[in-house]
């Protein structure tokens, strides 16, 4: 498996340095970055440590959605059209160090959602694959359990076949025609994820979010089955690839697992099993290990799929670039730098 580990820092934002914070993150180049830790937690403006990183690309915070897509995504988006295969980008971080930012981005600034579907669908016209059609599911993971965020958070389970794949039982995928169609669907789940939120104590930082674009090609089994209803039709199609995003629960919330309350404890544990799964099963694949942990969690056993075959994965782990937020930093850096 081909894999590229990426870090995004975000910006410090003013009400940040007006606390007293200050940015303790220098991007030395496009692969390189230091974090200056500071000497003591009353003088925030005297640094010691200086600890350097290495990484595939390192994205200063002057860096916008655009050319992260270019060099994150665009690759995984040309590779699965390339070797008809299977790519998935990861966003890593502690909660507010822009992992949404870098998946869904804003009306002024979309983010890799976006842009990855509109260069599909413009490679679709350019390279004149008419007959592909693409689809979108869209489902969180909290808690180890499974939520349709295209059908009114729905749970859902999943099941291994015969050939030991994980399937999502009754998954709503929905056919894209546009990009503007595509992020329609992902509003309504971006907006149940958030709704979901505020309604019910749920809180999206302790949840991944995971989209996921697929290609089939009809063929000439289009003019045969023209009967078939469209979810009938897309399974009689060849899958052409497959390419997943997942906005990851906030990396600091592994930590709960040594909260007083219990239910906060019972999901801070499971969030750490699955960073930790998605660790070992990326580092098992780079290595040509013979057994990859998978079944270490929901997470990485939904996700198995992807991980076969023609792959490719790029981790970007997001980092705020504040005094206050270096501990975390430090902690992602470190997650980032064993996935390398
Ligand atoms: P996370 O999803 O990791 O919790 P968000 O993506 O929600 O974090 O980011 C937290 C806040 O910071 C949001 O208001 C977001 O718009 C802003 N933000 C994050 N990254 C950037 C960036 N690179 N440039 C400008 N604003 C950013
Ligand atoms: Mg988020």
């Amino acid at each position: 498996m081909d894999q590229k580990v990426c870090v995004r820092k975000r910006p410090l934002f003013k009400k940040e340095s007006e606390k007293g914070d200050v940015d303790v993150i220098r991007d030395d180049n496009n692969q390189s970055l230091t974090v200056l830790e500071p000497k003591t937690k009353v003088d925030l403006t005297k640094f010691t440590e200086e600890h350097n990183f290495f990484f595939d690309e390192v994205l200063s915070d002057n860096t916008a959605n655009k050319e992260v897509y270019k060099r994150c995504g665009s690759p995984l988006v040309r590779y699965v059209f390339e070797k008809q295969g299977k790519a998935s980008c990861f966003a890593y971080g502690q909660t507010g160090s822009g992992k949404t930012h870098t998946m869904m981005g804003n009306p002024e600034q979309p983010g890799l959602y976006f842009l990855a579907a509109d260069e599909i669908f413009t490679l679709k016209k350019e390279k004149g694959y008419s007959d592909l059609t693409v689809w979108v599911s869209f489902f969180e993971i909290y808690g180890g359990k499974l939520y349709d965020l295209l059908n009114d958070r729905r749970k859902l389970v999943a099941r291994a076949d015969a050939k030991q794949v994980v399937n999502i039982v009754g998954l709503q995928e929905t056919e894209v025609k546009s990009v503007a169609h595509l992020m329609d669907a992902l509003n309504v789940g971006h907006e149940a994820r958030s709704t979901a939120a505020t309604g019910a104590n749920l809180d999206s930082s302790r949840s991944h979010a995971v989209l996921q674009v697929g290609m089939y090609s009809k063929r000439s089994l289009h003019d045969l089955f023209k009967n078939l209803t469209q979810i009938q039709f897309k399974r009689m199609n060849k899958s052409v690839g497959k390419l997943s995003f997942i906005d990851l629960a906030g990396s600091e919330r592994a930590s709960d697992v040594n909260d007083n309350d219990r239910q906060t404890r019972i999901e801070g544990a499971e969030i750490n099993k699955s960073l930790l799964a998605l660790k070992e099963c990326i580092r098992a694949l780079d290595q040509g290990s013979k057994h990859v942990p998978f079944r270490g969690s929901t997470l990485t056993s939904v996700l198995k799929d992807s991980f076969i075959g023609n792959c490719r994965t790029v981790m970007i782990a997001n980092v705020s670039p504040g005094t206050s937020a270096c501990e975390h930093t430090m902690n992602t850096l470190r997650y980032a730098n064993r996935v390398k």
